[in-house]
């Protein structure tokens, strides 16, 4: 039977897919913007939207109502100012300036999130004799990655007061949100408090999806969630609400048996102790699928090997993941329910990709970001 997936998408060859779930999309950020009625939502579309498609990601989440965008690097801004021409939307850069990166966010309209003396000096200098434009301020409060220690924030206050820039946000960031038990994002909340004081006209923002999820004291006047708008981390959504967005698929090229006794797979570190079916599938560590899913333990924790969904049935990974291809153990299915040209569902809707992530040893996000190119995109 020819999976519904093969009619609905223009699939040509059996290269592995992605489709790309635009209304789920919608849903999540709607649900994130609920969750926090009293402050605007934004959304990080970083890293090519989360490994999804930047431009596809970013007018998808425009229509739903998104009018900030968070990216790292101002070339990322300058595609997101592209996909929305002609909008009203805010684009936060989060890392990377430098002269030429505060150039393309005065041509752009980008705002430069300053996190360190420098990136406030440079970005002050690059004004000198025009308007002052917007600039967020990052400070540090417990995670020691990007931001500006207090003495810095405030020696910013004045460069932003004779003229350097305007102060358009201040923010933070969370480093244990996804642990709602850590007493460390407390700690930063309060440590954020303090420092956004300095700035008391100035909107606020420091909730990434667990931030949100947090509750209303981590809200403020802007959250920035992310992989919660693809479907990660779903499991920290109190009202079980958040969709799967994206769904990855591979292709059966083979079927065949193995006797017992033989080996399968790079290095032969899968024994076959039973005459077994193999269905060997078209996805590698090429294409994102990280060699860490190999059935073989010495590659992952104690956790089982990962799973792919084919005609409902669930059948685990078998032996190393080579770079174009994976082996996985049908055995246990039907005799005729595996047949070359046969879709599998690598992670969405059947199998979790939390779940996935947590058998490679990894995250989500990883695994969406690290979406090889070659893997077509189709929104649905
Ligand atoms: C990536 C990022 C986010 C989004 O984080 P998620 O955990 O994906 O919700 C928010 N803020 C900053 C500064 C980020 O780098």
């Amino acid at each position: 039977m020819t999976h519904p997936i093969l009619s609905a998408v223009p699939v040509s060859g059996r290269a592995p897919f992605v489709t790309i779930d635009g209304w789920a999309l919608k849903a999540n950020w709607r649900h994130m913007a609920n969750l926090a009625p009293g402050a605007r939502t934004g959304a990080a579309v970083k890293a090519n939207g989360y490994g999804l498609g930047a431009p596809l990601v970013a007018k998808a989440l425009f229509a739903a109502g998104c009018r900030e965008f968070f990216v790292a690097w101002a070339s990322e801004g300058l595609e997101i100012r592209q996909a929305l021409a002609n909008t009203n939307c805010r684009v936060f850069v989060l890392q990377g300036m430098d002269r030429e990166a505060a150039e393309l966010c005065r041509a752009h309209r980008l705002i430069p999130v300053l996190s360190s003396r420098e990136d406030v000096r440079i970005f002050a200098e690059s004004a000198a004799g025009t308007l002052p434009a917007p600039a967020a301020l990052q400070f540090e409060t417990g995670m020691n990655r990007l931001g500006l220690a207090e003495a810095d924030a405030r020696d910013a206050l004045t460069i932003a007061r004779l003229g350097g820039f305007d102060v358009a946000l201040v923010m933070s960031h969370l480093a244990s949100a996804d642990d709602p038990a850590s007493e460390q994002n407390e700690q930063q909340r309060l440590s954020f408090q303090h420092l956004a004081a300095l700035f008391p006209q100035v909107a606020r923002s420091l909730a990434n999806s667990g931030g949100v999820f947090l509750g209303a004291p981590y809200h403020f006047d802007l959250t920035r969630p992310g992989i919660a708008l693809y479907g990660g981390e779903a499991h920290l959504d109190p009202m079980g609400a958040l969709r799967p967005v994206a769904t990855l698929y591979a292709r059966v090229l083979q079927v065949h048996t193995a006797t017992g006794g033989e080996a399968a797979g790079y290095g032969a570190t899968a024994r076959l102790d039973r005459a077994t079916r193999i269905a060997t599938v078209g996805i590698g560590y090429a294409d994102g699928y990280p060699r860490t899913a190999s059935g073989v333990t010495s590659l992952r924790s104690a956790q089982p090997a990962p799973e792919m969904a084919i005609a409902g049935h669930r059948a685990p990974v078998l032996g190393r993941i080579s770079m174009d291809m994976t082996l996985l153990d049908v055995t246990n299915l039907p005799d005729d329910a595996v047949q070359p040209g046969d879709v599998a569902e690598v992670f969405g809707p059947n199998i979790p990709i939390d779940e996935v992530a947590a058998r490679c040893g990894t995250i989500s996000y990883e695994l969406l970001t690290a979406l090889g190119s070659r893997v077509q995109r189709f929104a649905i």
